[in-house]
């Protein structure tokens, strides 16, 4: 049976690509006689607003979707995102980091030969400065932010491999211990504010919902690998992915949250219907 999601952050309005992502997910559900979840993403507590989030309902309604109730809420998993970092910690895959961001910044642009320094999925790849050389043991430390030992996490399970069903890369994806070291590195997996992460949330979610195709925009598909290799660290069962084409305006610039001028509701309240669109995103 086929699972798929839309798993927005109520941190401002939904517009046009968000619509062509929720629609989408709906639409590859209902083709395969499968189920269509909804999952708010809050977790960024600074950032969530409760606004924010009955505008979401109240838009995915305006387009037709519907969903099972009650919709999981990342604000209410933490015990969930806790259990999932111990087992971690105890795997010795996991050290604290202090690093602020300019303190990365500082270490990877000391001056050096030849490229700039890499960027992966998170910005610039951490240079290692608070890996230990050995696991830490002892309890799992609170209030600090926690990275996974890419490393070891890879010695341990091999580099991820996934099936892609999406238009830009369909097919098996194999990202390879390289890029997995040099192209994305020590992620971190609990930020010392929020206590768990976008990766290691989404992961967690994604299981425990049963979701069996992810549907996402193309923007997220390299960190596709790091859900994968947790989901390997984790075992939990390894979906499908279908990163699908980004919503540009008309300048052919993508689409961002602050792009309020593209809000699905300014369409409702211009006096648009959920088929214009549907039109417009060429759904
Ligand atoms: N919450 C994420 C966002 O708003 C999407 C996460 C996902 O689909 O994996 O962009």
């Amino acid at each position: 049976m086929t699972v798929t999601r839309f798993a927005p952050s109520p941190t401002g309005p939904l517009h046009l690509g968000h619509a062509y992502s929720a629609l989408l997910a709906q639409d590859l559900a209902q083709t395969a006689g499968g189920r269509f979840l909804l999952r708010i993403e809050d977790i960024d507590r600074a950032r969530a607003r409760p606004h924010w989030e009955a505008q979401i309902y109240d838009d995915l309604q305006w387009l037709g979707l519907s969903w099972p109730e009650p919709v999981m809420r990342q604000s209410d998993r933490q015990a969930a995102y806790d259990a999932a970092l111990h087992r971690l910690w105890e795997a010795g895959l996991l050290y604290p980091c202090r690093c602020a961001r300019r303190d990365i910044a500082a270490a990877v642009s000391a001056p050096q030969e030849g490229a700039p320094p890499p960027h992966g999925p998170d910005g610039l790849v951490y240079p290692g400065t608070c890996r230990p050389a050995t696991p830490p043991t002892g309890p799992m430390p609170q209030d600090v932010a926690l990275r996974l030992d890419m490393a070891r996490a890879l010695a341990l399970r091999g580099p991820p491999v996934f099936a892609e069903e999406g238009p830009d890369h369909a097919g098996q994806i194999t990202p390879g211990t390289d890029h997995m070291a040099t192209a994305i590195g020590d992620v971190v997996l609990a930020r010392r504010d929020m206590g768990t992460s976008y990766h290691l949330s989404v992961v967690v979610d994604d299981a425990a919902q049963g979701v069996t195709l992810v549907t996402r925009g193309a923007d997220l598909f390299e960190a596709t690998a790091i859900h994968v290799l947790l989901q390997a660290l984790l075992d939990l069962p390894r979906p499908r992915y279908h990163h699908h084409r980004l919503i540009r305006d008309a300048a052919g610039k993508r689409l961002a949250k602050r792009d309020d001028a593209r809000a699905i509701a300014l369409y409702r309240e211009g006096g648009q219907s959920p088929a214009d669109l549907r039109r417009m995103i060429g759904l």
